[in-house]
């Protein structure tokens, strides 16, 4: 049985096998892949994205979903979290999708069950999904060629779940990594280097990866205000110019602060491809996990 907790649970070649599956399913067929297949979502944390695109990606195969809600559930009445997910596996469900933001929950609950675990996000540390869709849409925007192409992410880096997948995915496919950040969201050890402005790096890079602010993560207030920020690092259509760069982002954006109006509207940033490929790639993943 195959855990998803971070994207080092899966080989390069079938990572590529991965993609292979994910190009098929782009076509969003319905199908009965799953049927049968009851998959258990729980999510400690908000979402709209990834809750949504699993469970799309889930019907999609034929499988059925069981949202937890966990606002009203016995988290409540001051059980465990181990407890109640003891109890979930208990009632033999064929996955477990989950969200927490505790950084490594997801791989503790994994000795807690006995079916596959995915890890939509946990804390500070992966989101392996998120990674393997930016990889993919990355390498369908190249043609597959993206071997020394150099990708800068671009803002909280230092507590961005994306980026700790990112950094550790991309580099396994022969990317180039540099991060763009005020120092407060910088490292304090990174094999990557880091640079305090976007023009640092602007006539270097084949692609952007521009992020959110993380502040329910921040423990202080780091700027007077996100208008402060933004006058560093939002990707305006000045900052990009005319040049031929990819702007991803995975979302939620905060417009005119992460990336303006214009930007969002501008061909280069395929931010809602990303999404389509979501559902796609959640969907060849859940193929692969169960059984
Ligand atoms: N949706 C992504 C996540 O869950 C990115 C973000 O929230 O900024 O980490």
């Amino acid at each position: 049985m195959q855990n998803l907790i971070t994207t080092s649970d899966f080989t390069k070649e079938e990572i590529i096998d991965l993609f292979e599956d994910t190009k098929q399913l782009l076509d969003f067929k319905s199908s009965e892949v799953l049927k049968g297949k009851i998959i258990v979502i729980v999510f400690f944390e908000n979402s709209t994205r990834t809750r949504s695109s699993f469970e799309i990606a889930s019907k999609r195969l034929g499988a059925q979903i069981v949202s937890l809600d966990v606002g009203t559930s016995s988290r409540n009445k001051g059980e465990t979290i181990f407890d109640t997910v003891a109890n979930i596996n208990a009632m033999k469900p064929d996955a477990l999708i989950i969200r927490h933001s505790k950084w490594g929950l997801p791989e503790t609950l994994s000795k807690y069950v006995t079916c596959p675990i995915i890890n939509a996000g946990d804390g500070e540390h992966a989101h392996p999904t998120q990674a393997l869709l930016d990889l993919f849409t990355i390498i369908e925007h190249f043609n597959g060629d993206i071997k020394g192409k150099k990708i800068a992410i671009i803002g909280d880096v230092k507590s961005s779940r994306v980026c700790g997948s990112n950094k550790r995915l991309l580099p396994r496919f022969g990317l180039e990594l540099c991060f763009v950040a005020p120092k407060c969201f910088q490292y304090e050890n990174s094999e990557h280097k880091q640079y305090d402005n976007i023009s640092d790096i602007i006539d270097n890079v084949d692609i952007i990866m521009s992020l959110r602010t993380q502040l329910e993560r921040h423990h202080e207030q780091f700027f007077e205000s996100l208008n402060e920020y933004a006058k560093n690092y939002c990707i305006t259509k000045e900052v990009f110019g005319n040049r031929d760069i990819l702007l991803l982002h995975p979302g939620p954006v905060n417009r005119n602060i992460d990336i303006s109006d214009d930007m969002l509207k501008d061909p280069r940033n395929k931010i809602l491809e990303q999404v389509t490929n979501g559902v796609a790639i959640r969907m060849a993943i859940l193929k692969k996990l169960i059984k």
